[in-house]
């Protein structure tokens, strides 16, 4: 028997990745850099952690129209096959910006709608493979696209595989909560099912107050029969780790315990990480494999197991993103992540996409003190817990007997 009690065989995990997923690029000078998934598969290849019995690697294919309409509006899908017309010089140059298109954070580039249905396509296989049962945890790194609205794109993100992937589950009947770990508030996701009881969302991020989008304060938490299946916990600047850990014991856990999901869906975008350009939570690498010990203990206690991974926002490619989605993944595979020495072969590959890799996988240089969380963070802890968590377990919690 293993830590969770189970039978000792390995447990059947899906990895969706496929060489047309680098395709998803805005170009060189932007902040969102595929070599990111490069050197996260090389980093997982090097350290034999592909090799672990019952991972399979699996290749994702696009997203087909009818798949992405469960989600975004046709204007927006017509609109994007659009944007990649104009990109390719097929078609007259024309103002796409009211769908979030050929904007400063969402550049057309040549195969735009092509590259996003296949990152859409990617979710939806994970989330396929564990709707089948092939899997119990599915990972699509390349997924986490949590800004794209209905009907626009936004940060980053053109079409929302984590919207796409949690419907098929709804439409296939299933129960999901969604885990959003990223440093920026997972709107898109939120809006999206906003109203939707089948649906918990929970997001955990920087203060909208100081980071796009602006949104995720605690008293968003859900509408109409959605009421309650929202839950927002807006994290100060210079947060750190022990915030975010703090967070996810006393507000993430217990939703997620209270709802009884019939899958997890966690979008685990690391740039919470001190070295992070975009953001300011200043988080240490120890993040990242506590989060994925949590998680996943978490998801065996409340659905059997049933996971859904996807990647998000990480905007030191060449270093801090791969190694902070290795110690992730290298956790969930049940690998031991501390005093892991970084492969030389691996170290070489980074530093040649600009990176300036220390020796072991969980080394911190440069890390700034942060703070413990103090009384104001405590006590919007403590209104959370009063407010959203307890309308979140009264509307799904379980039920007094003989009431
Ligand atoms: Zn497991
Ligand atoms: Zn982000």
């Amino acid at each position: 028997m293993n830590v969770r009690g189970e039978a000792d065989t390995p447990e059947p995990i899906v990895l969706v990745q496929g060489p047309a997923l680098t395709a998803y690029s805005f170009g060189e000078e932007h902040p969102l850099q595929p070599s990111r998934h490069d050197l996260t598969m090389s980093l997982l290849r090097d350290l034999g952690w592909l090799d672990t019995p019952g991972l399979t690697i699996e290749e994702p294919r696009p997203a087909t129209l009818t798949e992405l309409l469960t989600v975004h509006t046709l204007p927006f899908i017509q609109a994007v096959q659009t944007a990649q017309s104009i990109a390719k010089g097929t078609r007259p140059e024309s103002d796409l910006s009211l769908y979030g298109l050929g904007t400063e954070d969402n550049p057309l580039f040549p195969g735009i709608h092509d590259a996003a249905s296949l990152l859409a396509g990617a979710s939806l296989h994970a989330m396929q493979a564990v709707l089948d049962g092939r899997a119990i945890h599915a990972y699509n790194p390349a997924g986490g696209m949590h800004h794209a609205m209905r009907t626009r794109g936004a940060g980053f993100c053109i079409y929302n595989d984590i919207a796409v992937a949690i419907a098929a589950a709804v439409a296939a009947g299933r129960r999901v909560a969604y885990i959003d770990l990223d440093a920026h508030h997972g709107d898109g996701v939120q809006a999206i099912f906003y109203d939707d009881p089948r649906v918990l969302t929970i997001s955990v991020h920087e203060s909208g107050r100081f980071l796009f989008p602006g949104t995720g304060e605690t008293k968003e938490t859900g509408a109409g029969d959605g009421a309650g299946a929202c839950l927002n916990v807006p994290l100060p600047m210079v947060a750190g780790t022990e915030h975010i850990l703090l967070a996810f014991d006393r507000i993430v856990a217990p939703a997620v315990r209270a709802y009884r999901p019939d899958i997890v869906v966690a979008q685990t975008g690391c740039d919470t990480h001190h070295a992070d350009p975009l953001t300011d939570l200043t988080a240490g690498m120890e993040l990242y494999p506590a989060l994925a010990a949590r998680l996943h203990d978490l998801v065996h206690e409340v659905s059997e197991g049933r996971w859904l991974i996807v990647g998000g926002g990480g905007y030191d490619p060449a270093d801090v993103t791969p190694r902070a989605w290795t110690a992730f993944f290298g956790t969930v595979l049940g690998k031991e992540t501390a005093d892991v020495v970084l492969p030389e072969s691996w170290r070489r590959a980074s530093r040649a996409k600009g990176g300036d890799p220390p020796l072991h996988l969980l080394d911190d240089p440069g890390r700034p003190v942060t703070r413990p969380p103090g009384p104001s963070f405590l006590s919007e802890l403590d209104d959370i817990e009063a407010g959203a968590l307890a309308l979140s377990q009264r509307r799904f919690g379980p039920s007094v007997a003989g009431v």
